[in-house]
């Protein structure tokens, strides 16, 4: 995802962050660009300059990165490329001999990329790469955020990870587990809803880590919620991602309050107690499962979606029957499935047990085509309801709005300019489903009028 911001900054040379990965580098990109905005990189800088916010949680993220450089420098051999990002903290050596890669800045030097750029351009610079031990990183940067449309807003509760899952490589390229002050983060959303955002996304890396301990007490997950809920009137709250055990029964309370989106996102990466135990994840089979049921008591049209690794090493042939099995008998509504992928430094690329790439991808798309059926299910199960949305990008032939439980809507016929312009929901009768390619994610829909309208998945 590519932010130019030439027109905004006035700055004279034109910059570019490209973000790769996670919403929490999203978050990370929209902190550089106010940062160099702020900084107006000097004057006589007439070159452009791409800042790479890079992707390291598999192999394929880091290659992705090197083959931008490559393409960037072969479309402006004299334009400025700045890697940083997970890929520059923990596969550094891609870039640091690379031609293509003028600097490699660290997560651990990730906010001092202004400074590190006006001493570049003043030729100050001897080594390109700027990188620390990031477990000593204690702060985290407040007030980023690229607000992605003008109706919704990532929030960064949160960094780092203290977990080491053995497949992971997150922890070696975010530090130690860090988390904004409640105070901070309830001063944010109102200053956005001031702004007319109707949604706050709230993300981190592993968000069910969030601890606050600026008061006498310890506050966690639920004290932040309960307290966004009560202290600012955002109309829609949506949590990113948790583990089965961190939805407390008193976080799923807090899911009474209609602002509180009906949208769950459970990285559960297996449903085989096995697996889950070389994995060195904290819930077994049973606690994945009560996880499921929980939400589907309380919330039953709630959007439920996972993440699985297919192939995870050890993971035999009954285990993995067993995860599908699981999966199939349980209520969710859709799978992000990755094949196993080895990650340098972490645990489980030194298990001697390691499935093939063949078999990783077999698994992996049995899930995938277990998942486009059970989507496609749910889909249908929408027609005939009444959503109420928030417009996300209106373009002249496409009107699309996200609804509370994370159904895409496209809106049929005209909206009035006022409706097109309103921060505020609107409400939308869903008339047609249209299932074309599940596996893409991508549905077309073609649709008329508002009180008509086609949702996709
Ligand atoms: S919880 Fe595990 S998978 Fe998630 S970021 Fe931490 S180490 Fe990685």
């Amino acid at each position: 995802m590519d932010h130019d911001v030439t027109a905004a900054s006035h700055s004279p040379s034109p910059f570019k962050v490209h973000t790769f990965g996670c919403k929490v580098n999203t978050y990370d990109s929209g902190l550089i660009e106010k940062n160099i905005l702020k900084s107006k990189p000097a004057a006589e800088v007439t070159s452009s300059i791409h800042v790479l916010n890079t992707c390291a949680v598999t192999a394929e993220a880091t290659k992705e990165a090197v083959r931008t450089i490559r393409r960037l420098k072969s479309k402006d051999p004299l334009c400025t490329v700045v890697v940083t990002g997970c890929a520059a903290q923990v596969d550094t050596g891609a870039f640091e001999n690379l031609p293509g890669a003028d600097l490699v800045v660290a997560n651990s030097h990730k906010m001092q990329i202004p400074e590190i750029l006006e001493d570049f351009f003043k030729g100050k610079i001897k080594n390109k790469v700027f990188k620390s031990n990031i477990f000593r990183k204690d702060d985290l940067e407040a007030g980023g955020g690229l607000e992605t449309s003008h109706t919704r807003s990532f929030l960064k509760i949160q960094d780092g990870c203290n977990s080491f899952c053995t497949f992971c490589v997150i922890p070696f390229a975010r530090g130690k587990s860090r988390s904004l002050s409640i105070f901070d983060l309830v001063n944010r959303v109102n200053e956005l809803h001031r702004k007319g955002f109707q949604e706050v996304v709230l993300t981190g890396v592993h968000i069910g880590d969030y601890e606050d301990d600026s008061q006498e007490t310890k506050k966690y997950l639920e004290d932040l919620v309960e307290t966004l809920l009560l202290r600012t009137k955002m109309p829609r709250f949506r949590l990113t991602s948790l583990e089965p055990i961190e939805l407390t029964g008193r976080l799923l309370d807090l899911y009474a309050d209609p602002r509180m989106c009906p949208h769950f996102h459970m990285s559960i990466q297996s449903a085989n107690t096995e697996v889950l135990k070389n994995m060195k994840r904290k819930y077994t089979q049973a606690e994945v499962e009560d996880a499921f049921s929980r939400i589907h008591q309380r919330l039953p049209k709630a959007f439920v979606g996972l993440d699985v690794i297919a192939g995870f090493p050890t993971e035999t042939h009954e285990q993995f029957e067993d995860t599908y099995l699981s999966l199939a008998r349980t209520p969710w509504t859709r799978l992000h499935v990755f094949p196993y992928s080895e990650r340098p430094g972490t645990k489980a690329i030194l298990f001697s047990e390691a499935v093939p790439w063949e078999e990783r991808l077999r698994r992996a798309s049995r899930l995938r085509e277990l998942s486009s059926h059970r989507v496609a299910e749910r889909a249908k199960e929408q027609l005939g309801t009444t959503k109420e949305i928030i417009l996300l990008k209106n373009s002249k032939n496409r009107i699309q709005g996200l609804s509370r439980d994370f159904w895409n809507v496209q809106i049929e016929g005209e909206l009035s300019e006022a409706q097109l312009q309103s921060q505020h929901e609107i409400k939308v009768f869903i008339s047609s489903v249209d299932v074309q390619s599940q596996l893409s994610k991508e549905i077309i829909l073609k649709g008329s009028s508002v009180s008509a309208v086609e949702v996709f998945a």
